[in-house]
């Protein structure tokens, strides 16, 4: 099951609770009925450009990278948007980091 973060909007207290989904969030262990998710999680594709670009990459690197997870974006893309989506932004994902 998977995990959560949350905080309390009244005590502020932070804490952590494994439920489905699609559950309702849980009360503050203190009772109080009003608590936030607290997204801690990033996406592993943005994880991976983070990776590469807190490593101080070259832009050598970064184009390599780039091009490893386009394709993987767009796939991405396609399955939530359709096809016809992408191929309209098809530009933006083919020319980023393609310039020097
Ligand atoms: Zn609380």
């Amino acid at each position: 099951m998977p995990r959560y973060d949350y905080e309390c909007e009244t005590c502020g207290k932070r804490f952590e609770a494994r439920h489905g989904f699609d559950d309702p969030a849980p009360a503050c262990p203190d009772g109080h009925p009003v608590v936030h998710r607290i997204i801690t999680s990033t996406p592993r594709l943005l994880k991976g450009m983070e990776a590469a670009t807190s490593k101080n990459a070259t832009k050598a690197e970064l184009r390599a990278k780039w091009a490893e997870e386009t394709p993987k974006l767009r796939k991405k893309m396609a399955d939530k948007l359709g096809e016809d989506a992408v191929n309209r932004n098809a530009s933006i994902l083919n020319t980023k980091y393609d310039t020097d």
